[in-house]
């Protein structure tokens, strides 16, 4: 299995550490020339949304990485990963790909204490959950399945071969996230 991870902004080292641990081989996403490799996932890391989203069009990614989501592609978005994905994203008229069909607030839990250590339920187990300037889902599709929610508000989401978390579990030395997102890789239909 070889995982894609989109490196034009953001946290992506702490995912290619956390793939390395896992013995998962990775590489970095940088330029149009990066994904005429194989790969069969695609990480989409923290970091800020916006940037990133001006970067990807800049870098003429945007296009073709939303038609391989759109072809089934598995992809896991962690925090502004989950903004880019959003079909919507409140006070805000354009979405990036806009493959998952959520409304993605945000700065969700306020610009100056929105950074929050937690732990909830993810699929029937406690896991560790840092917040760092998160967004969390307003909406979700019907089509949507919510994995996990902390106070009420929907943090993790499933929509066919899409997941996506408003917390960093690269951040964590749990890996249940990961080994969530393998099974995707290799049970995609
Ligand atoms: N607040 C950031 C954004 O809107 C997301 C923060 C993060 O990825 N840790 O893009």
């Amino acid at each position: 299995m070889r995982i894609g991870v989109l490196a034009v902004q953001g946290a992506f080292a702490e995912h290619i550490n956390k793939l390395r641990q896992l013995d998962t081989e990775s590489f970095e996403i940088r330029q149009q020339n990066d994904i005429r490799k194989n790969f069969d996932g695609l990480i989409l890391p923290g970091g800020e949304s916006t940037a990133m989203s001006k970067l990807l069009t800049e870098l003429k990614l945007l296009e073709p990485l939303k038609s391989m989501i759109q072809g089934g592609m598995p992809v896991f978005g962690t925090c502004a990963g989950m903004i880019l994905l959003a079909k919507e994203i409140s006070g805000c008229d354009s979405p990036c790909f806009g493959t998952l069909d959520i409304t993605a607030k945000r700065n969700a839990y306020g610009r100056q204490l929105g950074s929050f250590r937690c732990t909830d339920r993810f699929a029937e187990k406690i896991i560790e959950m840092p917040f760092i300037r998160a967004p969390y889902a307003e909406r979700v599709g019907e089509n949507v399945t919510i994995l996990a929610s902390h106070e009420n508000r929907i943090v993790a989401v499933r929509q066919d071969n899409q997941l996506a978390t408003s917390f960093h579990p690269e951040l964590t030395d749990d890996i249940t996230i990961y080994k969530y997102f393998f099974e995707m890789i290799e049970n995609r239909n």
